[in-house]
């Protein structure tokens, strides 16, 4: 509140807020639509001419991938929709309730006193791409996208299913966006409050408030930079307005907010100020303490290991044999199976398989734990504590808003489900050095990927003892809502079995692929932190130390949960 006979400075009539935005990992804004995995190889088999269609029968002959948002020149956008409220998501953390309010309008749009904010989000629309689709697999250089497969862990047989391969179309690393925000009569407060949120793109990744777009989120995808430089503000008063006005020739377009209107302030330059001579309104003071328990991870592989690329231009699979292409000695055959790497060569573990992999630990342990209780549960009541996620019929239900997160079961409270944000996050695992391909050839008595075999003969690239870095985050909430203390036990328990080498990754675990012991490592040195990683790494602490409260507040949570469920359940088992 300002008090009577300050002047408070007028509001710009005419505002327009410039950023350019680049992606520094996988982002995926789906539109809801899906292609045929076939057509996108018939384009890459337009560049490659080894590269085989698939014929029926083929896995990609009937498989489609969920495509990215694109725009009329058919490269990705970012919606302004989504823009918008991820940039509302962080001032509300920094700004009171009335500015937000102002720029960004009313949250509860049925209200009849709702109003629009004054800013106006356009979509961002894309500019230019520094990926070279190296390593992308399934690269289309006309969308400026790859795609990504991911596979789910079978439940009941703890393998890759192998009818549950997912196709996502990707915008690679190194894709820009503009970022274009008009705004009218808006205060010099409001305008700071967007550009102080547009600069929440150059802080900590790590950060729980860091902005990400799209989805997979959680698993390190989203991932977006404020390119430096690059952020404009052009601010018009009414004088300044009325004066360039005049100068133009023809007043076409002068219908107050019409594109043409703001593309010619853009273009024009006019008004350009120092975005940093805007001075915040909006509180400085830091958001509520959000603790999260941020641990380093690095993997160490003990032998070979591979996350395949299935993409046709890196493998045997899908490429015409040397006959049909007449290739004589010259012609070296690829592996049938490649391995993915990161952009720069390195080996690559992505975030969505290593979450599979702990989450799928977590649900184990859930079970393992009740049995120990009640070893008569049926599978009925043991997806009560921990469900199939990748079953239908067995995953808990989508829980809608403001129903209670406690009728998911415990895996889903702390991994997450649909309506339900997950409270571990985990980025992509990458190898410190270039990767070293090796490979080793198999007789095709099983099939070792689900991936078609040719002939009896196999063989697989790998990387051969790699080690990996990657990040696991646990938020812990805020003083007012702290998560429960079980997240905490679970979340240790899993990272026990990962620390002492009980998990694998990627593919061929019953190969010898993929095993590993990991080290951990507080990132954010937090007291907590320490704590969790001298007790996991086997420093003795006292008994009412982590772990022991963790853990036993786990056992709690379990043995209350099984109090709902009746003594010698005779449930009727299958879906319900
Ligand atoms: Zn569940």
């Amino acid at each position: 509140m300002s008090a009577p006979g300050v002047d408070k400075p007028e509001p710009a009539v005419r505002c327009v807020v410039i950023a350019d935005l680049c992606t520094v990992a996988g982002l995926h804004i789906g539109d809801g639509g899906r292609l045929l995995m076939r057509d996108r190889i018939g384009e890459l088999a337009k560049l490659d001419r080894e590269i085989e269609l698939p014929s029926q029968g083929d896995p990609n002959f009937e498989s489609e991938y969920s495509t990215v948002a694109t725009a009329h020149d058919g490269k990705p956008y970012l919606p302004g929709k989504g823009l918008k409220g991820n940039l509302r998501a962080w001032a509300r953390e920094h700004a009171d309730r009335e500015l937000v309010e102002a720029v960004f309008g009313n949250e509860d749009q049925v209200d009849a006193a709702a109003r629009a904010g004054s800013a106006c989000f356009c979509d961002a629309f894309f500019l230019a791409c520094e990926a070279n689709g190296r390593n992308t697999p399934f690269w289309s250089p006309s969308r400026c996208t790859g795609i990504e497969a991911s596979t789910a862990i079978d439940r009941r047989t703890r393998t890759v299913a192998a009818r549950m391969l997912y196709h996502e179309e990707i915008v690679p690393p190194g894709v820009r966006f503009r970022v274009v925000v008009r705004a009218e009569r808006m205060r010099d407060d409001g305008i700071a409050l967007i550009r102080d949120a547009l600069l929440a793109f150059t802080g900590d990744p790590l950060d729980q408030l860091h902005p990400r777009l799209g989805a997979g989120r959680s698993c390190g995808r989203g991932l977006l930079k404020l390119l430096p430089g690059t952020l404009r503000i052009q601010r018009l008063d009414a004088d300044a307005l009325r004066h360039w006005l005049n100068a133009i020739p023809t007043p076409h377009g002068v219908a107050g907010g019409s594109p043409t209107f703001f593309e010619s302030i853009i273009a024009s330059g006019k008004g350009l100020i120092d975005p940093k001579s805007l001075d915040a309104g909006h509180s400085r003071t830091a958001p509520p303490a959000r603790a999260s328990l941020v641990l380093g991870v690095s993997l160490a592989f003990s032998g070979q290991f591979l996350v395949n690329n299935t993409d046709p231009r890196q493998n045997h699979n899908g490429r015409r044999s040397p006959k049909q292409t007449g290739g004589v000695g010259a012609y070296e055959k690829k592996p049938d199976h490649t391995p993915l790497l990161s952009p720069d060569g390195h080996a690559l573990l992505p975030g969505k398989s290593d979450k599979g992999v702990l989450r799928s630990q977590a649900e184990r342990i859930i079970r393992t734990i009740a049995l120990s209780h009640r070893p008569n549960l049926t599978d009925d009541d043991l997806k009560q504590l921990a469900c199939w996620p990748t079953d239908p019929l067995w995953r808990c239900p989508a829980l809608r808003a403001c129903e209670s997160s406690s009728r998911l079961c415990l895996s889903c409270q702390l991994f997450g489900a649909a309506g339900w944000p997950t409270k571990v996050h985990l980025t992509p695992f990458v190898a410190d050095k270039p990767a070293k391909l090796a490979r080793q050839e198999f007789i095709a008595i099983d099939r070792f990927t689900g991936g078609g075999a040719d002939g009896l003969k196999f063989d697989a690239g790998y990387v051969y003892q790699p080690v990996l870095h990657g990040v696991v985050t646990l938020h812990l909430g805020s003083p007012s809502a702290p998560s429960p203390e079980w997240f905490v036990g679970l979340l240790a328990l899993v990272l026990r079995d990962l620390v002492e080498g009980d998990l694998t990754f990627g593919y061929g675990a019953a190969k010898g692929y993929g095993a590993c012991t990991a080290t951990l490592r507080p990132i954010v040195k937090s007291e907590r932190a320490i704590e969790f990683v001298a007790a996991l790494h086997g420093a003795a602490l006292g008994a009412d130390q982590f772990p022991n409260t963790s853990l036993s507040a786990l056992r709690n949570e379990i043995q209350l949960r099984l109090k709902s469920i009746p003594n010698g359940s005779a449930a009727a088992s299958g879906g319900s």
